[in-house]
């Protein structure tokens, strides 16, 4: 079954304003299981003009009230977890067990966000000067524009509409154009909530309506989440339109093995962070540097493990990994291997050729593994965003960190040792904005923020956490004598 996604706006499904969509597939399968509009500067517009109008009264509605709707909504949230699961697999290709993590991570920032009357308090000082007294207020903006990529569907526009609307703001979304089924699920969970309309509308495309949201009069403030190329360009132009924006980009992360680090902790930490998601994940590890002896067990060890990772539907559990979005994704990362080879990188495993019994014309990559990468090649400085994994050799921590250092990202990197000196040094020394120590994936929960430096990141307040609130908000200082 296919299924036609629609605007959302003022509270109503609507059309588009012309008939070219995209297909949405099933990437283990190759198969359609949707279509998907593509916007226009004048569907932007309407879905901004129903923000403006909702947004006096939103911005009246008391914050308990604000709140109460997305209790109502985590509740509802709660209730269809495997449901936004299983579909949120069968459109992102992602195992299930890695979909619930997702959807549940969603959750966690909606219950956040619930906290909004403590969170927005603003500051007071009694007597700044002889009877005169002085306190700040934090008051929403008007409207916001979120734009969100297919790795996490569920869990990256859920990073900022719940903030914004909790505020007091309304909102325009525009999904990744390639896996927007899920989403449309949790608005209408979000109508049942009692969100009135025109809080939050939602417009599915994909340039054009991005272009369209960044040069908007009507919409105060931009949240992005993609690869770099794409949020460098949305942070220029937005912000050349005279809005706040917060901008989250691409990385390449490392990961640093040290010879007296917990092997069995490095091992799984490693390889759960490469092969996870099949490598779609801004947190995934792409670059292991074992330093001294620990390079050769880790490499032995990770090309055992990737050897026998499990590829399959992501909907069967005991599949380890699936497939990654689409034909054209496949095809990019597969070049980035080829592109290796062509390079002289030595590789070790190659999962170009991968495939699944009675699921042939699914998007395929199996684990792959380079070893000794020179930092100028390709497939050492770019972001392949795929199950593809460089391991390096470094005499010391030292050289371990200089290489790390020599990336043009710096979203997340990783550090595995029992020294506690070694971490905090490495801590101290990365420059980089998520660290994990002992751990794979260095998310921050819904209560720290989110994203990262150099290429990884353009603007200045980060996603979730009290950043949001500071987005979302601008403070208003009163100064008073009676
Ligand atoms: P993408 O940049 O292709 O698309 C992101 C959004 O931008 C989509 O909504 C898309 O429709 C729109 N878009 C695409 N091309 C555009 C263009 N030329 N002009 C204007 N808008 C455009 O990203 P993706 O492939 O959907 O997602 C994967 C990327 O997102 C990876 O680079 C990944 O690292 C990054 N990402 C970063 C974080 C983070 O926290 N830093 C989190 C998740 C994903």
């Amino acid at each position: 079954m296919s299924t036609m996604v629609q605007n959302y706006v003022g509270g109503e499904w609507c059309g588009v304003s012309h008939s070219e969509t995209l297909t949405v597939t099933n990437p283990a399968s190759g198969g359609e299981i949707g279509r998907v509009p593509l916007s226009t500067g004048a569907d932007v517009d309407k879905a901004v003009q129903a923000a403006k109008s909702a947004y006096p009264g939103w911005r009246s509605t008391p914050s308990p009230e604000r709140a109460r709707v997305l209790f109502r909504l985590k509740s509802l949230l709660d209730e269809h977890k495997e449901d936004l699961a299983q579909l949120l697999t069968t459109e992102h290709g992602k195992v299930i067990a890695e979909t619930r993590g997702e959807v549940q991570r969603g959750i966690e920032n909606v219950e956040h966000a619930c906290g909004i009357p403590s969170l927005m308090m603003g500051d007071t000082v009694e007597q700044i000067a002889e009877g005169i007294d002085s306190a700040s207020w934090r008051q929403p903006i008007g409207v916001f524009g979120v734009i969100t990529p297919y790795n996490f569907p569920v869990m990256i526009p859920l990073w900022f509409w719940p903030y914004a609307v909790a505020t007091g703001n309304t909102v325009v979304l525009k999904p990744s154009e390639q896996d927007p089924l899920t989403h449309q699920k949790i608005i209408d969970l979000v109508e049942e909530a009692g969100l009135p309309p025109g809080v939050l509308n939602v417009v599915h495309g994909g340039r054009e309506s991005v272009e369209a949201i960044c040069d908007h009069p009507d919409i105060a403030g931009v949240s992005f989440v993609g690869s770099s190329k794409v949020a460098e360009i949305v942070y220029r132009r937005a912000s050349a339109a005279g809005k706040r924006v917060q901008s989250l980009g691409g990385a390449k992360n490392y990961m640093i093995v040290l010879p007296d680090a917990d092997m069995e902790v490095a091992l799984d930490a490693c390889s759960g962070s490469i092969f996870g998601s099949t490598g779609q994940r801004c947190l995934a590890g792409s670059v292991i540097v074992g330093v001294g002896d620990a390079h050769t067990e880790i490499r032995d060890r990770m090309l055992d493990t990737a050897s026998s990772i499990r590829l399959g539907d992501g909907l069967e559990e005991a599949t380890d990994m699936g497939p990654v979005i689409s034909a054209a994704h496949r095809d990019r990362v597969v070049s980035f291997i080829d592109q290796g080879v062509a390079d002289g990188a030595k590789l070790s495993l190659d999962g170009r050729d991968a495939t699944v019994e009675g699921l042939e014309n699914g998007y395929w990559v199996g684990p792959t593994v380079f070893e000794d990468v020179s930092p100028d090649l390709s497939i050492a400085t770019e972001e392949i965003f795929g199950p593809v994994a460089g391991i390096n050799r470094a005499r010391d921590i030292d050289e371990a960190v200089g290489m790390m250092h020599g990336s043009l990202y710096g979203n997340a990197c990783s550090i595995f040792t029992t020294s506690g000196k070694a971490a905090r040094e490495f801590r101290y020394q990365a420059g980089i904005s998520m660290i994990g120590v002992n751990i794979g994936v260095a998310a921050p929960m819904a209560f720290f923020p989110f994203g990262g430096s150099k290429n990884s990141f353009f603007g200045d307040l980060k996603a979730q956490g009290k950043d949001a609130i500071s987005f979302f908000t601008d403070q208003r200082v009163v100064i008073s004598r009676w």
